[in-house]
C-alpha cells in the first residue's frame, strides 16, 4: 500500500490518526476496532519511515479502545526507548481525554527489555518452576568471574597448552544458548580456533550450570533460557497469554532464536502480537540475533500475518537519505530500500579526508561549535564511532575545550569498581549463595582475605536454609569487631521486608567509611555512590533496583571527564550500536574507513562484512539536517595487535565505492583556499605560537 499524508475526510484535524500517513494509520488501527483481537501484525520499513511512532500510535490507540496499560506487554531495545514509547503514548492519548490521561499516567507496568522483563516474569512465576524468588542476576563480568572459577576447579587454566580465557568461554557459550545451536555447530562457525576443546568446554559450561544454579544466579542468557523454558509449559503459555492480550516488539530485527521463541509461545497464533523493524538495521548478528525472525514472520502463521510496509522517510533531508539508500542499495537482497523523503535541504553528506586522529578531532569539535553557534543545540548533534575507543582524542579535545559530552556504549556505569562493590553488598545481601558477590563484597573489610572469604562461602552454601548466621563465621580474631557490624548490616539488608531505599543508605554508608582505605581518589567515586544511593530511592524496592540497574544500566560515572549536570546543554558521544532507533540534527561519523568499518576484527565471512554495511547505514541514518563521515589517512590503533600500538593507513570504507561518490560532498582539511590563503587547523595553530615563543629566546 502506497503512503500519502492526506487525513481521511472522517477523521477531525486534531485527531492523533489525522497526522499519519495512510499506510501507518493502517497499522496503528488494524484490527482494533473489530472488538476482536488482532491477528499478527508485522511492520517492515526502512530507517525514519515512523515504525516506532506508529508502535507508539497502535499503542495509544488500544488504549482509546478500552485495553488497559497492564494487559500490554512492550518489548523495546533498551529501557530508555521503553521509556521514551511510554511518553510519547502519554502524549498522544492525553489529546483525547483526561480520563485516558490519568490511565496512562502510571506508564506501563510491563514495558522494558526483553532481558528486564524476563526477570520480573521469573521472580513472579519462581515457585512454579523451581526457582528461588530471591536469585541474583549477574551482569557480564560477574559471569566472567564464575566461568573463571569453574574453569579453574576444573583444572582448564593449567592446561599444557592454553584453555580459552574466560571472555570467550562465556562468548562461546552465550553465543551456544542464544542461538541454540549445538556447541559443534557454534565452534565450527565462530569459534574455529577453539574446536579442539569442544569435550571440555562441555564440561565446563556443565559445571558453569552447576554452579549457578547451586547459587541461585542468573545470568543475561538465562533470563531468556528460563523465560523461553517457562513459556514452553502449555499451562504457563496460556496464562501469560490471557494475561498480556496485546504483545508489542520494536526493533524486531534484533531478536534472536530464543526471544522469537518466547513470542511464539505465548501467542501461538500471532493473535494480538505486533513485531516492527528493519531488515537493513539488523546489527546484533554477534549476539546470536537473526535476521530471519523478521522475514520469516509472516509465513509463521496461518493465514499468513498482515503487513505492512512504509516508504517515507520523515528524518532526513533528501541528500542525506539519497547517500544512506545508495549505501544500502549495494547490498545482497534486502527488503527496506529506496525511502523517499519530503523534507527540503540540498546539502549533500560530507566526506572530509583528514591527516589523523588529531585533525579529525579537531575537525568535528569546530563543526560542532560552529552549528551551536548557528543555533544547533549540541544535545541536537552526536558523534557516533564503530568502537568505543575511537572517540578517545574527541573526547580529549572536546575536555580542553571544556564542552560537556555524555558518551554511549563505552564505560558503563557499572563497570566502574566502586559501584560493582556497592551492588556486590546489596545482591549478597539478596542472596547469600552468591559467591561471586559474597567474594567481592567480603574482601571490602580491612584484614579479610581471599581464603576466609573462601571458607565463608563454603559453610553458607553447606547450611540448611537460614541457619548460618554470618556472625558466627569464623574471622581472624583482629577483625572480630568489624566482622560483626558487616555481618549485623548485611543480615539486616538481606531481611525480608528490609526497608527501602534505607537500607540502601545504610550499606552506602558503610562503604563510604571503607573509601579512603580502598581506594586512592576515593573523592570522586564517592560522587558515584551518592548518585547511586539518589538513584536507589526512585525505584519501589531493591529487587527491582538491583535487577534494572544491572540490565541496563546508567552509561556514565563521574570519575569520566566532561560529564554534565544532566539539565545542561551537552554533545553526545555514542557507539553506533548504542545509537539504534535515535536521531540527531547533525551527525558526525569518525574514522569511516576499512580497518575500522568495517571492522578489522569483522571481516572473515561475507555476513560479517554485510552487517558492517548495515552499520554504515544505520549510523547515516540518525542525522536529520548534517551528515558528515570522517577519512583520517592514517589511524592509531591501540594494543589490537602483537605488534603493540600502530599506525595504520587507511583507505576510504570499501562501502562507499567510486560509483557512490556523486552523492557525496569531498573535502579536505585542513584545505588551503587560493582566495583567502592557508586556513589553519586548531593543531596547526598551537604549533605555530609554540614556534612563536620559543623564538623570543633564540
Ligand atoms: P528507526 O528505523 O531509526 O528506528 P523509525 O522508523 O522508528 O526509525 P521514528 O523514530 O518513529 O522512525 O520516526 C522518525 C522521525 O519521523 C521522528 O522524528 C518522528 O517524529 C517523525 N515522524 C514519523 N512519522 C511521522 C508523521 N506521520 N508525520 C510527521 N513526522 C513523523
Ligand atoms: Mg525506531
Amino acid at each position: 500500500m502506497s503512503d500519502t499524508t492526506t487525513p481521511p475526510a472522517s477523521l477531525a484535524p486534531t485527531d492523533y490518526l489525522a497526522a499519519l500517513n495512510e499506510a501507518q494509520r493502517e497499522a496503528v488501527t488494524y484490527g482494533v476496532a473489530t472488538g476482536e483481537v488482532a491477528g499478527p501484525l508485522l511492520v517492515i520499513a526502512g530507517a525514519g519511515t515512523g515504525k516506532t511512532n506508529t508502535l507508539a500510535h497502535r499503542v495509544a490507540h488500544l488504549l482509546v479502545h478500552g485495553v488497559q496499560p497492564d494487559a500490554l506487554l512492550l518489548l523495546t531495545f533498551s529501557r530508555r526507548a521503553a521509556d521514551e514509547m511510554t511518553r510519547r503514548v502519554q502524549r498522544i492519548v492525553a489529546q483525547v481525554s483526561p480520563r485516558l490521561a490519568t490511565l496512562a499516567s502510571g506508564g506501563f507496568a510491563w514495558s522494558g527489555t526483553f532481558h528486564g522483563v524476563g526477570a520480573r516474569l521469573l521472580r513472579e512465576y519462581a515457585g512454579r518452576i523451581g526457582l528461588d524468588p530471591a536469585f541474583t542476576i549477574h551482569d557480564r563480568e560477574d559471569s566472567g568471574d564464575l566461568m573463571n572459577l569453574v574453569r579453574h576447579e576444573l583444572g582448564l587454566s593449567s592446561k599444557a597448552k592454553r584453555f580459552p580465557l574466560k571472555g570467550t568461554c562465556l562468548a562461546i557459550y552465550s553465543a551456544a544458548v542464544n542461538t541454540q545451536s549445538p556447541l559443534v555447530e557454534v565452534l565450527q562457525s565462530s569459534f574455529p580456533w577453539c574446536a579442539e576443546w569442544e569435550a571440555d568446554l562441555k564440561a565446563l559450561f556443565r559445571a558453569y550450570v552447576e554452579a549457578k544454579q547451586a547459587q541461585q544466579v542468573l545470568d543475561y542468557d538465562d533470563l531468556l533460557l528460563y523465560w523461553a523454558q517457562m513459556a514452553a509449559e502449555p499451562a504457563i503459555a496460556r496464562e501469560l497469554g490471557a494475561r498480556f492480550t496485546h504483545v508489542l516488539v520494536d526493533e524486531y530485527q534484533d531478536t534472536n532464536r530464543l526471544q522469537a521463541g518466547i513470542l511464539l509461545s505465548i501467542k501461538p497464533d500471532g493473535r494480538g502480537l505486533t513485531v516492527v523493524g528493519d531488515d537493513a538495521q539488523s546489527i546484533y548478528s554477534f549476539r546470536g540475533a537473526t535476521v530471519r525472525n523478521i522475514l520469516d514472520f509472516p509465513a509463521l502463521f496461518e493465514p499468513a500475518a498482515m503487513r505492512v510496509t512504509l516508504a517515507r522517510n520523515y528524518r532526513s533531508t533528501p541528500p542525506i537519505l539519497d547517500a544512506a539508500n545508495r549505501v544500502i542499495g549495494e547490498a545482497g537482497e534486502c527488503f527496506s530500500k529506496n525511502l523517499w523523503s519530503a523534507r527540503t535541504g540540498t546539502q549533500k553528506p560530507l566526506l572530509v579526508s583528514v591527516r589523523d586522529d588529531a585533525d579529525q578531532a579537531a575537525f568535528v569539535v569546530e563543526q560542532i561549535l560552529a552549528r551551536r553557534e548557528g543555533g544547533v543545540r549540541l544535545k541536537s548533534q552526536a558523534v557516533l564511532f564503530r568502537t568505543s575507543h575511537h572517540s578517545l582524542r574527541v573526547e580529549i579535545e572536546l575536555t580542553r575545550r571544556n564542552i560537556p559530552f555524555v558518551k554511549f556504549g563505552g564505560l558503563k556505569f557499572l563497570e566502574a569498581a566502586h559501584v560493582k562493590d556497592l551492588l556486590a553488598i546489596l545482591r549478597w545481601s539478596q542472596n547469600l549463595r552468591d559467591r561471586v558477590s559474597g567474594f567481592r563484597a567480603m574482601q571490602l573489610l580491612h584484614g579479610m582475605g581471599p581464603k576466609t572469604a573462601a571458607r565463608i562461602l563454603d559453610n553458607l552454601q553447606t547450611a540448611p536454609p537460614g541457619a548460618a548466621l554470618l556472625a558466627e563465621q569464623p574471622v581472624p580474631d583482629g577483625m572480630r569487631a568489624a566482622w560483626d557490624e558487616f555481618a549485623r548490616l548485611v543480615e539486616s539488608a538481606g531481611a525480608p521486608g528490609a526497608p527501602w531505599p534505607m537500607t540502601a543508605e545504610q550499606v552506602a554508608q558503610w562503604y563510604e567509611a571503607q573509601m579512603e582505605r580502598l581506594y586512592e581518589d576515593a573523592a570522586v567515586r564517592l560522587a558515584d555512590i551518592q548518585q547511586l544511593a539518589r538513584l536507589a530511592s526512585t525505584y519501589p524496592g531493591r529487587e527491582r533496583f538491583l535487577t534494572e540497574l544491572t540490565l541496563d544500566p546508567p552509561e556514565v560515572t563521574s570519575d569520566q571527564p566532561g560529564v554534565p549536570l544532566l539539565d545542561e546543554d551537552y554533545l553526545i558521544l555514542s557507539t553506533i550500536h548504542s545509537a539504534k532507533g535515535r536521531e540527531w540534527s547533525a551527525v558526525s561519523v569518525l574514522n569511516v574507513v576499512d580497518g575500522c568499518i568495517p571492522s578489522e576484527m569483522s571481516t572473515g565471512t561475507e555476513a560479517e562484512i554485510e552487517e558492517e554495511r548495515r552499520l554504515l547505514y544505520v549510523a547515516m541514518t540518525r542525522a536529520k539536517d548534517h551528515l558528515e563521515l570522517l577519512l583520517p589517512q592514517r589511524f592509531y590503533v591501540t594494543g589490537q595487535s602483537s605488534t603493540g600500538d600502530r599506525h595504520v593507513y587507511a583507505g576510504r570504507t570499501r562501502f562507499i565505492p567510486n560509483r557512490l561518490l556523486d552523492c557525496f560532498e569531498g573535502r579536505s582539511w585542513p584545505c588551503v583556499d587560493a582566495d583567502a590563503g592557508p586556513v589553519m587547523s586548531v593543531a596547526q595553530a598551537r604549533i605555530d605560537i609554540a614556534a612563536k615563543m620559543r623564538a623570543m629566546w633564540q
